[in-house]
């Protein structure tokens, strides 16, 4: 997934409604949302100003997806990089990319950074540096906490990591004042399933035989251990299906098709087991 890093004038059109389940994370994110809005509102109360957060969970669970929306929702610019971007780059030019990112989402600000993968920068320091090769990864990561310090209450910008590996994470990343909030996001339950197929299913032409809500649970119940993403996939897989069978529209059989391609793909185990 390749981000465009720093792209400016990123106005996200993803809302809250894009985001099925996740309620408890959305609440958590609300207050980022209405800071967004009114910046000074907090400065002038005289409130410690919501800095960053960390989203928690396992791939394709929908973190980056609710960033989004808080920029969304805020009406923002949304200024996005990957952790594993900065792996292996040249002395300089990661902690370089982070100045520019920061640069810019401050000259937009009210404005949103996403970092997705923060545990491939943000590994705890000092350990297991066999023959270097880890120096300009803590130049990166020194760099981004110089820069979550160089906020102040009016800089007017959030920055929200996605990491699937916070027990990793530098103790310095997530002190006070830098990612200080947590905000889990688990894998879909069965009723959350559900409403991630209504989603992914609105542009899915069905057969006129089905219906989407009956679909999106027959569906749901099958698929115990995918994540938000698994299940985009499924509904795309399953209208290429149709499409190959030159069929007008998407039947069950393409469906169940589609969900043990996506099931092939899956790593084992650790997707089916949670
Ligand atoms: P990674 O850790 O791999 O970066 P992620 O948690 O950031 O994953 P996203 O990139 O947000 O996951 O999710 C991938 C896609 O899966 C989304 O663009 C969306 O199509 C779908 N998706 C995931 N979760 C949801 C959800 N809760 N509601 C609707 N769609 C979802």
């Amino acid at each position: 997934k390749a981000f465009p890093a720093g792209q400016k004038d990123l106005k996200s059109k993803i809302k809250f409604d894009d985001v099925a389940g996740l309620d408890q994370a959305k609440a958590e994110v609300v207050e980022f949302v209405d800071f967004l809005r009114a910046p000074t509102k907090y400065e002038q109360l005289g409130a410690r100003v919501p800095r960053g957060g960390l989203l928690v969970g396992p791939p394709g669970t929908g973190k980056t997806l609710l960033a989004k929306a808080v920029a969304g929702e805020a009406d923002c610019p949304f200024f996005a990089m990957s952790g594993s971007d900065f792996i292996e780059m040249f002395v300089g030019v990661g902690s370089s990319r982070v100045r520019d990112l920061f640069q810019q989402a401050r000259a937009s600000a009210p404005s949103i950074i996403f970092i997705d993968e923060i545990d491939a920068v943000g590994r705890r320091r000092g350990k297991g540096g066999f023959g270097g090769g880890n120096d300009e990864r803590e130049n990166t990561l020194n760099q981004m906490l110089v820069e979550m310090d160089g906020f102040t209450s009016g800089t007017g910008v959030v920055v929200l990591a996605g990491t699937n590996r916070v027990d990793i994470l530098d103790p310095a990343l997530t002190r006070p004042g830098r990612f200080d909030r947590q905000i889990a996001i688990d894998k879909p339950d069965l009723a959350e399933r559900e409403k991630i197929f209504m989603v992914h299913l609105k542009p899915v032409t069905l057969h006129t035989d089905l219906k989407r809500e009956e679909v999106a649970k027959r569906m749901a119940s099958l698929t115990p251990g995918f994540a938000g993403a698994d299940i985009a996939n499924i509904c795309n897989e399953a209208a290429i299906f149709a499409a190959r069978r030159a069929a007008e529209s998407v039947e069950m059989q393409d469906f169940e098709r589609a969900t043990e391609r996506v099931l092939g793909g899956l790593p084992k185990q650790n997707s089916l087991m949670s």
